[in-house]
Order: C-alpha cells, then sequence, then structure tokens
C-alpha cells in the first residue's frame, strides 16, 4: 500500500459536520487527515448550504442546551482564526399555543439553569398583546399564540462562509480535502484499518479511524460498517424567503413558532438577501436524499405562506425565493441516543446509554484502548446524533479530549 493512501483519519463528508471534524482533529494533533466528499465544493445537495443558520440555547432537553453554550467558544475561535465575521447576535422570539407551550418552558427552565448569563424574558400574559406592542409588525391571534418568550442571548450562524473558512483552515493545517469523490464502500477489519473504497474501487484509501459525517446519506454507511440501522430518514425542507413591504421593515429577529394550526417554523432576519426574510419548516416529507427534488412539498410551503399572511404585516406573503435542503431526521427526532435506538449489539454493550451527555462520559471515561475496542477502529458521528450545526464542534472536540485510538 503506497503511504499516500494511508491516513490517521478519514472523514466522510465535507459538509459543516465533517469540515468541523476535520478541523478538530487538526486542533487535537492528529497529522494526516482526509476528508472525501462526493460532490464538488461548494454544493447545494446535502444540509449546509445556504448563508444563515440559528444559534440558541433554548432546548427542550438540558443536553440539547448544554452542546450549544458550549459551542460557542468555537465559533468565536473561527472568527478570531479567521478574522472573519461569522456569528452575529440575534434576538429569538419563540411563541407557541397552549398545546405546544411546554417545550417553550422546557427551553425556558433550561437557559435559565444552564446559561444563567443569558438574557431571556417571557411576554407577559397576553402574550400576543404585549408582542404587538413590542413588535407591531406582528399579530399573532391568540389561538396560535398563548406565550412567547425573547432569548436575547441567540445568534445567527454566517452558514456557507463557515463551512468555506473551515476548508480553508484544514487545507492550511496539513489536512487534505478530496472533493469530487464519492465514497462507496467501508471495510472495517479486526486490525483497526478501515479501507474506504472510492469510485468503482479506483481508488482505496486506508486509516485506523473513520469518522462518517455523510447527513442525509450517513444509514448505508453505517450498515456497511456494521454498526447497524439507526432510524435516520431524510425530509426535505423548503425554505422560503419573503419580501418585505415596500417602506416596511419586519422586525430584526430570528423566531420559532409551534402550534397545531401551523406546526413548527423558524425564520432568519433579513441578513443573506437585503430585503428578504427566511422562513423554514422543521418538517417535512421523506425523500431519498438522490432524488429530493422528485418529492412535493408544497403543503409546508403553504402552510408558511398562511402564516406569514397572517402573522407578519410587513411582508408580501408570496416568497420570492424558495431553496431546497435536507434533515438527516425529523427534527423531532430529538433523541437517537437514546437506547432503543441503538442497534442491539450496542445497546447489550450498555456502551451508548440513555443521552448524550452519557454518550460524551463515557467517551471521557475509556480509555483509547477501550474506544478503540468499542468501535472498533470507526467513531460514528452523524447530524441527530450529534444533533445541530452549533453543537456538533463541541460534540467533536469533548470526544477528542481522550486520545485518538491507537493503530
Ligand atoms: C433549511 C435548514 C435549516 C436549518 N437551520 C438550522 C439552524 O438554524 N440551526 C442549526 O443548528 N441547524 C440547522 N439546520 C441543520 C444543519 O444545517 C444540519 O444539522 C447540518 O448542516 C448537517 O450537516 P452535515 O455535515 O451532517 O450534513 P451535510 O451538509 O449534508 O454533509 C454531508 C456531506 O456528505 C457528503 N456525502 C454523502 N455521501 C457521500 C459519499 N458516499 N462519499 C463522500 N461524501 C458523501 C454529502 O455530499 C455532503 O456534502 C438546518 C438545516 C436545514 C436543511
Amino acid at each position: 500500500m503506497s503511504d499516500s493512501n494511508k491516513w490517521d483519519t478519514i472523514v466522510i463528508g465535507g459538509g459543516i459536520m465533517g469540515s468541523w471534524t476535520a478541523v478538530q482533529l487538526l486542533r487535537a494533533g492528529v497529522e494526516k487527515v482526509l476528508l472525501l466528499e462526493k460532490f464538488p465544493l461548494p454544493h447545494t445537495r446535502g444540509s449546509s448550504h445556504g448563508a444563515t443558520r440559528i444559534c440558541r440555547f433554548g432546548y427542550p432537553q438540558d443536553h440539547q442546551t448544554i452542546l450549544a453554550r458550549d459551542s460557542l467558544q468555537d465559533w468565536f475561535w473561527l472568527q478570531q482564526e479567521s478574522g472573519q465575521q461569522i456569528i452575529r447576535e440575534t434576538p429569538l422570539l419563540w411563541t407557541a399555543d397552549a398545546k405546544n407551550e411546554h417545550e417553550m418552558t422546557h427551553a425556558l427552565a433550561n437557559i435559565k439553569n444552564l446559561c444563567p448569563q443569558a438574557r431571556v424574558r417571557v411576554f407577559e400574559d397576553p402574550a400576543v398583546t404585549s408582542i404587538s406592542q413590542e413588535f407591531p409588525q406582528l399579530t399573532f391571534p391568540s389561538e396560535i399564540c398563548a406565550s412567547a418568550m425573547l432569548d436575547n442571548s441567540a445568534y445567527v450562524l454566517m452558514a456557507d462562509k463557515i463551512t468555506s473558512l473551515l476548508r480553508t483552515w484544514i487545507c492550511q493545517h496539513g489536512g487534505v480535502i478530496k472533493d469530487g469523490m464519492e465514497v462507496q464502500g467501508i471495510q472495517v477489519d479486526g486490525n483497526e484499518d478501515v479501507a474506504v473504497e472510492t469510485q468503482g474501487q479506483s481508488q482505496k484509501f486506508h486509516a485506523k479511524t473513520l469518522v462518517i459525517c455523510a447527513g442525509a446519506w450517513a444509514k448505508p454507511f453505517l450498515e456497511m460498517a456494521g454498526v447497524g440501522t439507526l432510524p435516520l430518514q431524510p425530509v426535505k425542507i423548503q425554505v422560503a424567503y419573503f419580501q418585505e413591504k415596500p417602506g416596511q421593515k419586519h422586525p430584526h429577529l430570528s423566531q420559532i413558532h409551534e402550534s397545531s394550526k401551523y406546526n413548527c417554523n423558524w425564520s432568519i432576519p433579513s441578513i443573506e438577501y437585503p430585503g428578504l426574510v427566511k422562513f423554514g419548516p422543521h418538517q417535512g416529507p421523506a425523500i431519498n436524499p438522490d432524488a429530493r427534488d422528485a418529492v412535493d412539498a408544497e403543503g409546508e410551503l403553504k402552510k408558511l405562506r398562511e402564516f406569514v399572511a397572517e402573522t407578519c404585516q410587513a411582508l408580501d406573503p408570496t416568497p420570492k425565493i424558495v431553496e431546497t435542503c435536507m434533515y438527516t431526521a425529523p427534527d423531532s427526532n430529538w433523541d437517537l441516543l437514546s437506547e432503543k435506538s441503538w442497534p442491539l449489539g450496542l445497546k447489550e454493550e450498555k456502551f451508548l446509554t440513555n443521552c448524550q451527555p452519557c454518550l460524551l462520559q463515557d467517551l471521557h471515561n475509556l480509555s483509547s484502548k477501550q474506544l478503540a475496542e468499542k468501535f472498533r477502529s470507526m467513531w460514528y458521528l452523524s447530524e441527530y446524533v450529534h444533533i445541530e450545526t452549533c453543537k456538533k464542534n463541541t460534540t467533536s472536540r469533548a470526544m477528542l479530549k481522550d486520545e485518538i485510538p491507537p493503530v
């Protein structure tokens, strides 16, 4: 085997997850890191494209809040390292109807307990009146808004800029990115060697460790690598941009809304396209990631249009731009790390216990030898195992506090 085909770690997937993973490996001192991406970069076929993402601390489950909170230092690290603005303070308004307000209540408790420095406040009852006094352009009927909170400690991340900066950093620090290089096979052998076959087996790479960050495409790789079948079902997310009416301004807020009438949606203020406010649903139709455009997501788009027409007086409710993205699993599927979600083999070993902090804790407590044995030579990382962009780098870093599994 030629030396140029031997690596310490191979990362599959050049989205935000794979890019951060490669950066964190290099920061941790791993020397030979290869990132393989099937499409020429940058591309818009996965989950990470688009100019912006919300970074928030209010999550219904405490481990999500902890991960989001702890990842902040890495976003600021990247901002300082690159000299580019990648993170912008942007308040977040969360509204919910009576049936869905419990999520917000849990999120609020988590922010207060785990991020005591966060600046968050609840709107006085009746929430709809308090909101329209402060933001006259927002007109929520009480049937869809029983409670509301404003998180002044939320951010918007400049997503496309970030992935591009991470890739540059990787190349400047000794990592290698090969794009247009589709991984087609994985073989994990007993000697802690992983063989990765690309493009019709014409090229084979070997590594001690493999990290799968293939997003919506992750499931078959896990099966190939012998990890088993995880309940990952990619869904199509259609994002719509609504224009401010002439002479009117939509408030400079991100939003999350949950109600029986409109399901769950989010929005990001006019940061990427001047005068256009971005809205997206948290749910969408199930898809095959290679045929995502064949599936109609008009139902979710219609709900967004109706939501904008009813609640956002400064916006024209006909979207000017519609873009497509994917979630690796439905957004409600927070708990892929719960035991019941995992393949039997792992469950029986009690390696992965109830939730994410346990996973991190276990990884901290395991020696590198145990870690290598448990995962053989493979770590598995994927979108909803490490849940959202803002938390992923934390997770990678936490894992890397332990030694890299030995050869
Ligand atoms: C519309 C939308 C809005 C979102 N908003 C937020 C938000 O506000 N806040 C937040 O935190 N998160 C948000 N998310 C979620 C976040 O964007 C995703 O969690 C994140 O982008 C997932 O990144 P990833 O690297 O796992 O997946 P991807 O970006 O899809 O990367 C996976 C990569 O693997 C590559 N790949 C697949 N198969 C192969 C192969 N065989 N060989 C080589 N490479 C392969 C793919 O081409 C792809 O580039 C949003 C997602 C969407 C779609």
